[in-house]
This record gives structure tokens, sequence and C-alpha cells, in this order.
């Protein structure tokens, strides 16, 4: 009998023993083709050998040193790296674990950037429905993912959740993007109002939305509006780019592709690309300058932040990720992996959307194209697809649609940057 508590009690899962490349590998000797790099983690594919080397080098010289003491080589260069390549007025990191990590981290700067400056009244946070920021209580309560969100609901801080922009099942027939974009952003300066503006301290959002929706990109002229949204009341803008970070749209940060610029960024997953665990928190000077100059103590943190050899690993990742052929490659193979969605998908009877980002795909299974009627989500269709895909030596990322059957079930895409054109 295992001991392992895994997160499906019953399902009986196979053992994985090697990776090679864009492949894992079972104990049985089956292969899987990496689809959707688990959940969008392992960009770089599961051999890769810089990465490996430098995890090896590091853990021979200093494996680990805790941050309360020492700073690092690894996470000086690659706070340095991501910060050069930052959108501008981003240029401090703060290394966590993980993407929730990333995000509770987030959430806290912004109340104590507003302490700090001394405006204690803001303490209030706006997302948005139908979003995944992290399973801990206080991501969890950003979240808008009613399923996740269920059982713990006693448990979350008050967060004030808006619409998403998510133009597939929303947008009004008569309605132009541009306006659709506009009406859904403005839901955020009704919401400050509501809230009081002087109450409200950031604004939290996936560029492109991941695990909830299946990578929707917002419309043309939505973050437009939500910068100036952001910018009229004095509410901190946090771009969650745990999933869409890190190259996966084909722009080293998905906010630079969507043209927005954030006051905090999270990022995790491709930064350690699976080969250690490791995010990131960055934010402007400006926040961390309020915090320099006040207390001087940002109150919060990890055993591991700043983690050596995790930052080890991010930074010989972001260093493949910067080299000038990449961002280009993956955006030629999103769009071989596009053309490739519509020709064998694109007219079948239950596909009602294909839509993506460079190698961030989703594709949106519905009962009626017509309509657009989701599936009914206790059907558990997702579960059936991961089921026959792994059958098939494939892993992708099957979700189900949100339970107020306002999105379908949907698959995701998001294949390691190494893959062929075959592939
Ligand atoms: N934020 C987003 C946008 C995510 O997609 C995820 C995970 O899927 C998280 C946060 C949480 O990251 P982690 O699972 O590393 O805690």
């Amino acid at each position: 009998m295992s001991h392992v508590f895994p997160r499906h009690c019953h399902a009986n899962l196979p053992t994985a023993v090697a990776g090679d490349g864009c492949y894992l590998i079972d104990s049985d000797g089956k292969r899987y083709f990496d689809a959707s790099g688990g959940a969008a983690v392992s960009c770089l594919g599961h051999s890769n050998e810089p990465v490996r080397a430098a995890i090896k080098a590091q853990i021979d010289t200093l494996a680990f040193a805790h941050t309360g003491f020492f700073t690092s080589d690894p996470a000086e260069q690659l706070a340095d790296l991501l910060v050069a390549n930052a959108p501008e007025g981003i240029d401090r990191v703060y290394f966590v674990s993980g993407g929730s990590e990333a995000v509770e981290a987030a959430i806290k700067l912004a109340r104590q950037y507003y302490l700090e400056i001394g405006q204690p009244e803001r303490r209030n946070l706006i997302a948005r429905r139908q979003s995944y920021h992290g399973n801990t209580l206080g991501a969890l309560a950003a979240g808008g993912n009613a399923w996740r969100r269920q059982q713990f609901d006693p448990l979350l801080i008050g967060v004030s959740h808006i619409a998403p922009c998510y133009e597939y099942a929303e947008r009004g027939a008569e309605e132009s993007l541009a306006d659709y974009g506009l009406r859904v952003a403005n839901e955020l300066e009704e919401e400050i109002l509501r809230l009081g503006p002087e109450t409200v301290m950031a604004f939290v959002a996936e560029p492109v939305v991941g695990a909830t929706l299946g990578a929707v990109p917002a419309v043309e002229g939505y973050y437009t509006r939500i910068r100036e949204i952001c910018d009229q009341y004095g509410v901190l803008l946090i771009l969650d780019e745990v999933m869409c970070g890190m190259g996966r749209t084909g722009h080293l940060f998905a906010c630079e592709g969507e043209g927005v610029r954030p006051d905090i960024i999270t990022i995790a997953k491709g930064l350690g690309a699976g080969y250690q665990p490791v995010g990131a928190m960055l934010c402007s000077s400006a926040i961390y300058d309020a915090i320099a100059k006040g207390s001087g103590f940002f109150q919060h943190g990890h055993t591991y932040i700043g983690h050596p050899t995790a930052t080890a690993a991010g930074l010989a990742v972001v260093k493949q990720l910067l080299d000038p052929a990449m961002m280009p490659r993956v955006r030629e193979l999103g769009g071989l992996v596009e053309q490739a969605l519509h020709s064998t998908l694109g007219q079948h009877a239950h596909v009602g959307d294909i839509r993506g980002r460079g190698l961030f795909w989703g594709v949106e299974l519905v009962e009626d194209q017509e309509t657009k009627t989701p599936f009914d989500a206790g059907r558990g269709l997702a579960g059936k697809i991961k089921k026959a895909a792994v059958a098939e030596g494939l892993i992708c990322y099957p979700m189900p649609g949100t339970r107020d059957g306002r999105s379908g079930d949907h698959v995701l895409l998001a294949p390691p940057f190494i893959m062929s054109d075959d592939d």
C-alpha cells in the first residue's frame, strides 16, 4: 500500500521514472508526449542539459543559505536578468517557491505599501470571476473559481469579483469587440466606486487566463482601460503570470504582448521549468522604495525564499528563454499548433472555440456550437478526456467548465518550446 497522500485518492497513477526531451516515461517504458508541460511548467522539456548542469554545480558549491543571513550569487544574477528584461518600471524581485506563494506575497505587498505611505484604509482587493491565483488561502480568496473555493469559503478573506474578459462566451451579439472590452473593463471602475476608492488597494488578473478558462486573452483595448482606471484611483495592478509568463505566450512577460504595464507581476511554473520549485514576485521601484524608506522591512517571508539551488535553475532557464531565437520560435510553433488545431478539430460539432497565444492554447468544448451551451459539468467530460489522452500517450490538461454554466469544458495545451515542427 502506498503511503503517499495523492490528490485523487483513487487515481491509480503510473510511476514516472524518466524524462526525455518532450517525453515522460513510466515504469513500464511507456512514453507520453507532454503537450501541457504538466500544468504549463516544463517549457524546456524534461532533460535540459544546461539546467541540470547549473543545479549540479550549485549544489556542489552551496545548496542553501538562509536569506535572513545571506544573499547568493544565483539569486542576485537571476534578479538582474529578470529586471533587465521586465516591463519598464519593474525593478525588484522577491523569490518564492511557487505560484501561490508569489500571489500571497503580492497581496501582502499591496497592503503593506499602502500602510507605508499612510493610507491604511486601503485594504480591498478586486479580482475576476473564472480566474485562478493559487490554492493557499489568500490566493484562493483572490481566485474566482467557484469549484475550488466552495469548501473553504468560510475561511477566505473578502475579495470582490468582477467579470473576466471572455469574449467567446460573454460578448453580446450586437456588441463590437472594442465595446465589449470597454464594458467589462469598466466593471472595475464600478466596483472601485461601490467599495469607495480610498479603500481599494489592488486589482489582480491573469493577462491570459489559464486553468479556469483555458488560454483566454483579453480583447484589444481591455487592458488599456484597466490601466487607466487603476491610475485614476491609485489602485495597484497585479498581473498574475504564473501560468502565462516566462515565454509561454511568445514574450518573456505576457503583459508585454498584451500591451499593459503592471505594478506587480507574479511568475512561477516556467521560471523553474519543473527542474526546481521557484517563483517570484516582481514590483516597481515606487513600491519597493516606499518600504525601504519607511519601515525598511517587508512583513512576509518563507524559509526557502531566494533558495540558491532553485534560483540557479531559474537562471539557467531564463538565459535560454532570452536566446534571441527562442521567443520567435515559440511564436512560430504557436502558429503551427493553431493551424493544426483548426484543421483537425475546427469542424468538430462540439468544439466551440480555439484560442491562445504563443504555445498556450485552449480548446473549448460545448454541447451546442450555435448556442455555446456548455456540457453539464457533472458529466465529468474533462476526466474522460484526460483518461483517453493518457491511454494514447498524450499529456494534456483538460478542465471542467465552471459549475455556474458560464464556461465550457476545455483542454489546455502548453507544450515545450523545444518541440519540433513534427511534434
Ligand atoms: N496563478 C496562476 C495564474 C496559476 O495558473 C497557478 C497555478 O496553476 C497559480 C497561481 C498557483 O501556482 P502554484 O500551483 O505553483 O502554487
